[in-house]
């Protein structure tokens, strides 16, 4: 099919919902897209972070392939072997000791709602400004964006949402109604807002003397992607709930919910769903994990993610009101909108993201190569210039 086939036949039939790039994207391998045209482009939109892996991931390939040829579906009314290892591995590696698997981030911040009304009995909720929690009715009602929320209000009562990184407008929020405090580790869509130590583990201390629980949404976050397997590990915090989706199959849609030991037990049949836990991602994310533990892919983000900062932040520009970020999940705040920069940044064959209107966000493939962060940097300052 030739472009202008594809965006013919894509504008009359899509949603209406996205406002998409005039770029077809047919071809994927590591950190480099190839439009439907052959132009080639160095990826730092990394399948909005669905893509830690790399595109076409061989380990992530075979593992569906082969997966696909043995058993797909599965629903959790039987035990799968390949969901007990995925089970397992979760566990070990979060300390966490069940899991509640989904389809996608939404559902896993819908489910750890759910799960802090039926743990605690209490109903309200604390989230933050700039937050971002997915677009379902309850994860949309913890979310901040007015424009995604006021089309659908009323949503769910008694969500306060507080100013991120200030411990006292948190500390005034929590009362004893309070279900849950769900925050982001970094806050993601909300700008790249690192959380500060102290914010996040005064947030932890005050969640267990009222009684409350802590949810982490590591969405975007987990999976390597700011130098750490999750990025609450820097911080030494033990999340209640944990909310993990994007890059936990290696591209294939997938959530989870893992459930700390200060929820307690579930009540039977509360809560649900069809594909949670089929084979095929459990295999995807199997291979996955196993390909980012063996390639050393967290520590290359740390490393690779510190020389990258520091290098956009060298920029002298006018233009630019501070870069920031945590490993591989960079932020560059323009003092102006962003869209023109990131058309021109495509022009040149570098894809990037916005994050809000006027910070421009880089969430590359873990796997990227030094020299591609190189040209994504000089490209960066052309563009600025
Ligand atoms: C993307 C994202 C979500 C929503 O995930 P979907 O799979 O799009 O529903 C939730 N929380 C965070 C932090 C995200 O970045």
């Amino acid at each position: 099919m030739n472009t202008q086939a594809i965006f013919d036949i894509e504008s009359q039939h899509t949603s209406g919902l996205y406002s998409k790039r005039p770029v077809a994207i047919v071809r994927g391998l590591g950190a480099r897209l190839w439009d439907s045209d052959g132009r080639e482009y160095i990826d730092c939109v990394g399948g909005q972070g669905a893509a830690n892996l790399g595109h076409c991931n061989p380990a992530v390939a075979a593992a569906i392939a082969q997966q696909a040829q043995t058993l797909i579906s599965c629903p959790e009314m039987f035990y799968n072997d390949r969901r007990a290892e995925l089970e397992a591995k979760l566990s070990s590696l979060t300390g966490m000791k069940r899991v509640f698997l989904c389809n996608s981030g939404a559902e896993a911040n819908e489910a750890a709602i759910k799960f802090a009304r039926l743990s605690t009995g209490r109903t309200s909720m604390v989230a933050t400004m700039r937050g971002f929690h997915g677009r379902t009715m309850g994860a949309l009602s913890a979310t901040w964006e007015k424009k995604y929320r006021q089309p659908f209000e009323p949503l769910l009562t008694g969500v306060t949402h507080v100013p991120y990184n200030d411990l006292a407008a948190l500390e005034a929020a929590v009362t004893d109604q309070t279900a849950a405090v769900l925050l982001e580790v970094v806050q993601g869509e909300g700008g790249v807002n690192p959380g500060a130590p102290e914010y996040l583990l005064g947030a932890q201390e005050l969640c267990r003397a009222r009684g409350a629980l802590l949810i982490i949404d590591e969405v975007q976050t987990g999976f390597g992607r700011t130098g750490r397997m999750f990025a609450h590990q820097h911080y030494g915090i033990q999340p209640d709930l944990l909310n993990l989706a994007k890059s936990i199959a290696g591209g294939l849609p997938m959530g989870a919910t893992l459930i700390g030991e200060r929820v307690g037990d579930l009540p039977a049949q509360t809560h649900g769903t069809t594909f949670g836990g089929n084979p095929l991602a459990c295999a995807a994310s199997l291979a996955a994990i196993g390909y980012l533990e063996e390639h050393h892919l967290p520590e290359h983000a740390a490393e690779l993610g510190a020389w990258f900062k520091a290098a956009l932040a060298e920029i002298q520009s006018p233009l630019v009101r501070e870069v920031r970020g945590l490993g591989l999940m960079v932020g560059m705040e323009l003092k102006q909108k962003v869209t023109p920069y990131l058309q021109a940044l495509m022009a040149e064959g570098v894809m990037a993201l916005p994050a809000g209107l006027t910070v421009m966000r880089f969430l590359p493939p873990l796997v990227i190569e030094k020299d591609d962060l190189v040209k994504v940097v000089e490209t960066v300052k052309k563009v600025l210039a």
